[in-house]
């Protein structure tokens, strides 16, 4: 990445565009206060010249003769009108440019200050008062006249060049410096960045257990503890799904590997056709194993891929409990266990019966799968606020306190050969529960050793 594409770079230019802002608006502040104040003070001392001059006769009339010695850089004349017509001057030789409105100002009877300049170009700034003729001796005929002080602006021009270069000068050093260490502050204020980027480029998908190390409390600190949440879930994410293949490859390779013996055992020689029925039975059982279990993980995979079809209705839960109740009492019958239908209602939920019934039928199954002869299996359907509650129970081998908290996860079984032997995959439940959750409701069990486990499956009744 270029540094002009860099934030830094971009925080620095944002930052140095305020502070230039800033340092003209107050420079340009200063300049005015100044050349005010000078202008101010010059204004001050020609008005107090002016007086001093005025009220001493001699002077006037010396002016008037041309013979007033100025002070440095000063001008004095004395302009004699007749009407508005301008009839002497007390200094011909020396140009200085009145406009008519000014004189006219003047000669009513009002002091005034201007700015002008001299026939060379010089700026002058000057006062001009009518004065009493009286008292001067006016040539006859010629009434108003007008005394001009004027002073040469150098001076103050001078200063106020010099404070423009200085404060040019001081903004520009200021916008330098605060370049440098812009940039500097930016770049520490940024460093987290660049190692968490470098740590998230480090991180491959099968080395997930690496994580950002910024520990500050600031934005960035935030930050990195979001992404490293972040990698631990995909890291657990990976882990299961790990898990999964290899749990899902072992479980394919037990019933393969069955069926591989059980051939090999059979084609080795001539057998009479008992035994080739017998080995027979057991690879279609195998198969069947391996069918079931491969019909559960693409239930799975597409749960997992969100692409399921869920085709859901008004259900009627009393009435699928009834119906259900019905072949699993055959099932309890054939295992020599009693099956009870409990207390049910017409509840209505809205759901995919199928997948409902498959839920129901799963939990029914495992009941009669884990309760030895002679025991009871029980289904019942109550109402609990907004919800509908399916109980399935029985009085079998029940689930050892320490299995509970994993008995829903992809193959776990508390007792895996017996689980095998009965034709179980170990993933009915994992598939239950996400059926369960679906439907927006949950799962839940009881079990106490010595009396049997209780599922219950909560679903939300249908609002009316
Ligand atoms: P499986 O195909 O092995 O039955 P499940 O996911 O349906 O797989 O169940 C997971 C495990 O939970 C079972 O292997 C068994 O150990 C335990 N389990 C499930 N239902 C019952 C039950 N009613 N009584 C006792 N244990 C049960």
């Amino acid at each position: 990445m270029s540094f002009i594409h860099s934030i830094k770079f971009r925080f620095t230019i944002w930052y140095l565009l305020v502070l230039a802002v800033l340092l003209i608006a107050l420079s340009g502040g200063v300049y005015f206060y100044l050349s005010r104040s000078l202008y101010q003070s010059l204004d001050r001392a020609l008005a107090i010249r002016c007086t001093q001059l005025c009220s001493i006769q001699d002077i006037l009339e010396s002016i008037r003769r041309g013979e007033f010695q100025e002070q440095l850089g000063e001008i004095v004349i004395l302009y004699f009108y007749s009407g508005d017509q301008l009839v002497e001057v007390s200094a011909p030789g020396i140009g200085v440019s009145l406009s008519p409105e000014f004189v006219s100002k003047t000669i009513g009877g009002s002091s005034s200050f201007v700015s002008s300049q001299t026939a060379e170009g010089e700026r002058l700034r000057l006062v001009a008062v009518s004065i009493n003729l009286s008292t001067l001796g006016p040539p006859p005929g010629i009434q108003p006249a007008a005394l001009v002080i004027a002073r040469s602006t150098r001076q103050i021009e001078n200063i106020l060049a010099r404070l423009v270069g200085t404060l040019a000068i001081a903004v520009l050093l200021t916008l330098a410096l605060a370049a440098g260490g812009g940039i500097f502050l930016a770049g520490r204020a940024l460093k987290p960045v660049d190692k968490i980027a470098q740590t998230a480029q480090e991180i491959e998908e099968n080395d997930l257990s690496r994580r950002i190390n910024v520990n500050t409390k600031d934005e960035l600190g935030r930050l990195a503890a979001t992404l490293n949440a972040m990698i631990g879930r995909l890291e657990k994410a990976f882990q299961r799904q790990r898990q999964f293949t290899s749990d899902a490859s072992h479980e394919l390779r037990t019933p393969l590997a069955v069926i591989e013996a059980e051939s090999t055992l059979a084609l080795q020689k001539e057998r009479p056709p008992s035994d080739y029925r017998q080995s027979l039975e057991t690879i279609s059982q195998e198969a069947r194993q391996m069918s079931s279990l491969i019909e559960q993980l693409l239930t799975l995979a597409r749960a997992d891929a969100g692409k399921e079809q869920w085709n859901f209705a008004e259900v009627n839960l009393g009435k699928l409990i009834k119906d259900l109740g019905t072949d699993v009492e055959v099932l309890c019958q054939e295992k020599g266990l009693s099956f009870q239908l409990g207390q049910t209602q017409d509840l209505v939920v809205k759901g995919d019966e199928a997948r409902l019934r498959g839920l129901f039928m799963n939990l029914l199954d495992n009941a009669i799968k884990y309760t030895p002869s002679p025991g009871t299996v029980s289904v019942s359907l109550r109402r609990e606020g907004q919800m509908a509650v399916v109980a399935v129970k029985d009085t079998g081998v029940s689930i050892p306190a320490e299995n509970i908290p994993f008995i829903f996860e992809r193959f776990y079984r508390v007792d895996k050969s017996r689980s095998r032997t009965e034709g179980g995959t170990g993933l009915g439940l994992a598939i239950s529960r996400h059926i369960a959750e679906a439907h927006g409701g949950k799962i839940e069990v009881e079990s106490q050793v010595g009396t049997g486990s209780t599922f219950s499956v909560w679903l939300p009744l249908l609002s009316p």
